[in-house]
Formats: structure tokens, C-alpha cells, sequence
């Protein structure tokens, strides 16, 4: 018994604050919002406080751990459920698209707050893919458990000071609003941070065209890695990316700090820039 129990303790290096509070639970189950033909996927379940919380709600879902003992335990305590699918796996290296490509799917989770981005770029990417691929996994939503703090910063527009390389890639992809605050009194053990649960929808078209993703994402990451300067410092000498005062017209935008510039200025900037990389190529060719 003494065993068993030492063999379940929460693992930090694995973000397991477990959801313990059965009104909590409950509570989240319900603001989820679950349709019963809703295909489900949820990232960590643990032991299982949400997956079966939400199991009444949905015929099919899908729940992938990373945590083998986790997984003994789902597999033994749930492991005949008919709409319950568990699969043991990082979920930073799972395939989506051949787990349910072309599927309409809505991922949930009570996510390891240490990798929250990680997993949240992850989506965002799969997202992408949805929005040009009709075989990939079509997310319809993404519904989490967070950091309150990374909530507000994921949801906040240009000009707080929360606004950040996140907010942008969101604001391009998704609109989202906090669904509940959770106090840390929900879990065991319970985290030093308050949490939210957040609610990402795509839009069915992004809010600025970006042809060149990786390119964008390079742009954004530079810009913010030194949000203090303006642009035309945070921009050169960045691998990849040309000398920004290459750009005819953009004075008045190369002296901007990056928290001011929305979603779309962003594209317009990554794009300006994307064409000067190609023009000596075209100059080349003439
Ligand atoms: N859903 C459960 C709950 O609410 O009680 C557990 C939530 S706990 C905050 C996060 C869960 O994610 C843990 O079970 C942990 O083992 C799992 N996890 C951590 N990293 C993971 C990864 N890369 N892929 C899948 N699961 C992961």
C-alpha cells in the first residue's frame, strides 16, 4: 500500500498539480461545454479527475499521457470504458493528424503549466495546418487550464505591457477569453500560482495573411526578445533577417517598440521584410 501510494506522488518535473476538488471539477467539466458528438482530445490526463468528469458528456475521447504510471492506472480504472481511448504518449511529438486527421476536434486540458507554450505552439501549428489542409485535424476549439498570469498575456492586445510574442501568434489565429478563474485550494498539490481556464476559437480566416510562417515567427521573436528597444535595433543583426533600414517609407514604424504594433502591422512588417530577403535572388535572376 505504502508503495504503491510513493509510486503515484506527483512528479514537479512533470507539472502534476492534479485537479482534487470534485465542485472544481465538476465545475470545469461543465464550462467545457460538451457536446456528445464531440470528438474529444485531452493533453495529460493524470489520474483522471477531468477525463472521467468529462466522459458523461462525450462518446469519444481521446486522452494522451506522458506519465507510463498514469497511464497503468487510467488503462486499469477506465480502461473498459467504451468512448475512452488512452494513449501513452509525449504530447509535443503526437501525431495529430494521423490520430485523427480530416476529424473536427476539440482539445482540452489541465495542461504542465511548465511547457504551456510548447503546447500551445504546437496547436497553434496544428491549427495552421487545419485552416489550409482538409486532411489534417480540423481543431475546433481548445479549451485549458493555465497560468492565470500566461492567460492574461496570451489574451492581451498591443499596447499592455503583458502583450507579447504569444498574444501575437494567437491574435493572428484564434480569438479567446477566459472562461473561470481556479484558485490553487483545486489541486493537489496545490501550484504557488492562481490558474484560469481559457478558450481558444480559430477564426475561419486569420486576421493578416503570413505566407511565410517561419519567416513571421522569426520577426516576432526578435522583435520581442528586446522589447525595450524599437524596432530598428531589436531587427538587426538577426540571422535570416535583413537590415531593416532596407525598407523604404518605415521611419516612423522602425522607431516603434514591439508592444505597439497589432497583429496585422506585424504581418505587414514580416512580409515588407520577407520581400527584401528575396530581392537580391530576383536581381540575380534578371
Ligand atoms: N488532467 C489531470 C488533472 O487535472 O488532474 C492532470 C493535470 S497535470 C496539471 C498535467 C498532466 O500532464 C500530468 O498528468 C502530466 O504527467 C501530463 N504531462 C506532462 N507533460 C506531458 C506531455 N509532454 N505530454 C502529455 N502529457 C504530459
Amino acid at each position: 500500500m505504502e508503495k504503491s501510494y510513493k509510486s503515484m506522488a506527483p512528479k514537479k518535473s512533470l507539472g502534476q498539480n492534479f485537479l482534487s476538488d470534485p465542485w472544481w471539477i465538476e465545475r470545469i467539466a461543465r464550462a467545457l461545454e460538451i457536446q456528445e458528438e464531440d470528438c474529444v482530445l485531452e493533453i495529460g490526463p493524470g489520474k483522471g479527475a477531468l477525463t472521467r468528469a468529462l466522459l458523461p458528456y462525450t462518446r469519444d475521447l481521446l486522452a494522451v499521457e506522458i506519465d507510463q504510471r498514469m497511464v497503468e492506472l487510467l488503462k486499469a480504472e477506465l480502461g473498459g470504458h467504451p468512448n475512452l481511448r488512452v494513449i501513452h504518449e509525449d504530447f509535443l511529438r503526437f501525431d495529430l493528424g494521423a490520430a485523427l486527421g480530416g476529424r473536427r476536434v476539440r482539445v482540452v486540458g489541465n495542461l504542465p503549466y511548465h511547457i504551456t507554450s510548447s503546447i500551445l505552439m504546437r496547436v497553434l501549428e496544428e491549427i495552421r495546418r487545419g485552416q489550409t489542409d482538409p486532411a489534417a485535424a480540423q481543431i475546433t476549439d481548445f479549451a485549458i487550464m493555465i497560468q492565470k498570469e500566461v492567460a492574461q498575456r496570451i489574451l492581451s492586445g498591443p499596447g499592455s505591457r503583458e502583450y507579447g510574442i504569444l498574444s501575437v501568434y494567437v491574435g493572428l489565429l484564434c480569438e479567446g477569453r477566459i472562461l473561470l478563474d481556479v484558485p490553487p485550494g483545486a489541486f493537489f498539490p496545490k501550484p504557488k500560482v492562481d490558474s484560469a481556464v481559457i478558450r481558444l476559437r480559430p477564426l475561419a480566416t486569420p486576421r493578416a495573411e503570413v505566407k511565410d510562417w517561419d519567416f513571421f515567427r522569426r520577426v516576432v521573436r526578435a522583435a520581442f526578445n528586446q522589447r525595450r528597444k524599437m524596432l530598428r535595433r531589436s531587427l538587426l543583426n538577426i540571422p535570416g533577417v535583413p537590415n531593416p533600414e532596407g525598407l523604404e517609407n518605415a521611419d516612423e514604424l522602425l522607431s516603434r517598440r514591439p508592444e505597439t504594433l497589432s497583429v496585422p502591422e506585424f504581418a505587414d512588417l514580416a512580409a515588407r521584410l520577407g520581400a527584401l530577403r528575396a530581392a537580391p535572388d530576383e536581381e540575380a535572376r534578371l
